[in-house]
């Protein structure tokens, strides 16, 4: 049963040929054989077989001597009296790393998981252990219990089985282990269908086994490549892992007999001649299934993956597949820009997750291959996943994050309705500042106000994520009835007075209600409340109104002057003309206003407004003819003629004579001021309230920029 003793790790080491620290290793065995003495494994050895066999784990794996004594000691401080201080002084800060990770790693739980939930989980423990090391030692840990998981209770089994196939395998694959990948997944299928398992493990076992039928194969065709003269060439035999076998089985639901990959052997021999030579082989040994050859040497993958494949039919009547490739190929297929695993888990190509897996992976091989690689692992340091975060709800869910997020990115990413009530946040049970930015690992719990509280619109400022910004704007959309009202109804009114519409004053409520039904709304409030938000587009109303208007109403100039094509210009030519912005201007011809002088304006067919002085011939009669409906009003930009209230909340630093800039600046553009008022704010800032006359939002603008180039103004907000 899988259990190592502390003279076979001894032995691992001495023939490793690495330059292990064999005192430090002895120490650490000491010290976890004395803290964990006394205490028994389920299967009845001591404790202390479990630390060293997940140590010789790692040693096979070719981990440093840091990692083997973290293995050793990976289970004191869970279970016995040994604390993280006390590993430092021993052991120094790496190995204290190392086992704190692991007991955190472990401490953990969860039963099932959703697919996207367990993605987020493998990623958040991926980003957990931000060295490496951390992740390789839990997986060596999580293997060797699972080797001797029989003693466990029925329940345990399946809950440990369940977490490792949801959990640890795909991490285990993402780190390119795959042997370790696939005895966790056999290791869980096995307790989770015992049945299923069994009949595959049963098929394998026929023929003498498979590696011995495998094995019969490899050595036949390197006895008939040398008679070919193609003597200096590697065979590789891989039987299919029996997950593979089941998922194939009982997903693609196929017999056994129908996999044909059960068994395969890759030859790796030195020029493409050669490949071909032995392609010609092996289909003159075995008899090829049809479909089932391709050439990915004249033809490569998108990944650049090259190799010959093959399916042929041994001589016990049992297909297997055969990959021929250059020792180039190989490499190319192992290690390339795609890596060989990534294409096969099916990956997109922009995970950056993967292409940083890639290297570790490289490194854990290299570093295998060769002897002085020494203590490479130890500068695995770098976080995987500096660009996300993941922290849990207190009830265990993993809500994912950009880097940056802050607490209230967290709150909207569990629900809207969170969001919009939250007025604080704990992070591990403590209470955070509101802009507190997510660290991975924490859990956060969000404390919530009164259903009807709503966000403040500083959040806009600290969230980063767009749902989060969407959802707060959106409450701003949705709650702010009043707000949504008038402006709404100011939208509609200046639409109307553009379209010329003129709803007679005793009708007009009648006949907004009646819109509203049109709409689907209960009442011309709403109707107007859904215009200020945006849930009705006014174009679209506008069609309905003017239909309705046509109907009810006799004259119907709007008719007439939807038709006019009003080309979008910037600043009208220092015109403003009534209910229409930024429309094309002309100065009529027989009159020549000037600034100052009475003007009016007329929609021409085509060429947007002619501006006539107001006294001009042509416009008296104008007035008086069949067209009169086309007239419009009209007065120069920079003198308010009609206006409308606007107001606007300023804030500022605190200073003298800032509001006395404010009315100075108001009075010299003229601008009605029906109130102003000032607040010193607690922490040196100051906030105005200003109600001020102005033409349009175009003037408004104006008016704001100019506002805004006072001394110590920090932000201007309609309101
Ligand atoms: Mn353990």
């Amino acid at each position: 049963m899988h259990v190592n003793t502390f003279e076979e790790l001894k032995r691992m080491v001495e023939e490793s040929n690495r330059p292990y620290s064999m005192e430090t290793i002895e120490r650490a065995y000491e010290l976890a054989e004395k803290a964990h003495r006394g205490q028994k494994r389920l299967s009845g050895e001591s404790y202390v077989s479990h630390p060293v066999s997940v140590a010789c784990i790692l040693l096979d794996l070719g981990l440093d001597t840091d990692s083997v004594c973290a293995a050793l000691l990976h289970d004191v401080v869970e279970d016995t009296d040994v604390t993280i201080d006390e590993l430092r002084q021993q052991f120094g800060a790496e190995v204290a790393l190392l086992v704190d990770g692991v007991t955190k790693l472990g401490r953990i739980k969860f039963s099932s998981v959703e697919e996207q939930q367990a993605e987020n989980l493998r990623k958040m423990l991926l980003a957990m252990s931000k060295d490496v090391r951390v992740m390789l030692i839990k997986l060596c840990d999580r293997l060797h219990n699972m080797r001797t998981g029989d003693a466990w209770p029925e329940q345990k089994r399946r809950d440990k089985a369940l977490e490792t196939m949801e959990v640890y395998a795909p991490i285990a694959h993402r780190l390119g282990m795959s042997n370790i990948k696939e005895e966790l997944e056999d290791r869980s299928l096995q307790y989770l269908d015992p049945i299923g398992y069994k009949d595959i493990t049963d098929r394998l076992a026929e023929n003498g086994g498979a590696e011995k039928f495998i094995a019969d194969i490899a050595e036949r065709i390197r006895e008939r490549l040398a008679e070919n003269g193609m003597t200096e060439c590697t065979i590789k035999k891989r039987i299919k892992s029996v997950y593979g076998i089941y998922r194939k089985m009982y997903m693609q639901n196929r017999n056994f007999d129908e996999i044909y990959d059960v068994y395969a052997v890759r030859i790796i021999l030195d020029t493409v001649g050669e490949c071909y030579n032995a392609l010609g082989v092996i289909h003159d040994m075995y008899h090829p299934l049809p479909n089932r050859f391709k050439d990915y040497i004249s033809t490569p993958k998108p990944n650049m993956y090259q190799s010959l494949h093959t399916t042929v039919i041994g001589h016990e009547g049992i297909a297997f597949e055969v990959q021929i490739r250059t020792w180039e190929m190989d490499q190319t297929a192992e290690y390339g820009v795609a890596a060989h695993w990534k294409y096969k888990a099916g990956v997109s190509t922009k995970d950056k997750l993967d292409d940083r897996i890639a290297w570790v992976r490289q490194l854990l091989e290299s570093q295998r291959e060769s002897a002085d690689a020494g203590d490479l692992l130890r500068d695995i340091k770098s976080e995987l996943l500096p660009e996300e975060v993941f922290a849990f709800t207190p009830k265990g869910d993993v809500i994912n994050l950009p880097a940056g997020a802050t607490v209230i990115d967290f709150a909207y990413a569990i629900h809207s309705a969170v969001g919009n009530r939250m007025i604080g946040a704990k992070v591990n049970s403590r209470i955070v500042p509101i802009d507190h930015k997510v660290v991975t690992g924490e859990i956060i719990e969000i404390v919530v106000g009164p259903k009807d509280k709503g966000p403040s619109r500083d959040w806009l400022n600290l969230v980063v994520t767009s749902e989060a910004k969407n959802k707060i704007r959106n409450w701003f959309k949705k709650e702010r009835k009043e707000e949504n009202i008038a402006e709404g109804k100011a939208a509609l009114e200046k639409e109307l007075r553009r379209n010329l519409i003129n709803i007679p004053d005793d009708k007009y409520d009648a006949f907004m209600a009646d819109m509203a039904r049109r709409m689907r709304l209960n009442t011309a409030e709403e109707m107007y409340a859904s215009v200020g938000y945006g849930g009705i587009q006014l174009s679209r109303l506008m069609i309905r109104i003017k239909e309705e208007y046509a109907k009810s109403f006799k004259p119907a100039p709007a008719a007439v002057v939807t038709d006019v094509p009003i080309k979008k210009q910037k600043a009208s030519e220092g015109v403003i003309v009534e209910g229409i912005d930024n429309c094309l201007v002309k100065f009529a011809k027989c009159c020549n206003p000037l600034p100052g002088d009475a003007i009016v304006g007329f929609i021409t067919r085509g060429f947007g407004v002619s501006i006539h002085k107001a006294d001009c011939v042509n416009a008296r009669h104008g007035l008086e003819g069949p067209d009169a409906g086309r007239w419009v009003r009209a007065y120069w930009a920079d003198s308010v003629q009609e206006s409308f209230k606007s107001s606007l909340e300023i804030a500022a630093i605190d200073r003298d004579g800032l509001m006395a800039d404010v009315a100075g600046l108001i009075a010299e553009m003229r601008l009605p001021c029906y109130s102003i008022s000032a607040r010193q704010l607690s922490d040196g800032r100051a906030t105005m309230s200003l109600t001020i006359g102005v033409n349009n939002t175009e003037h408004l603008n104006t008016v704001i920029a100019r506002l805004r180039k006072i001394k110590s103004i920090t932000d201007i907000q309609r309101v």
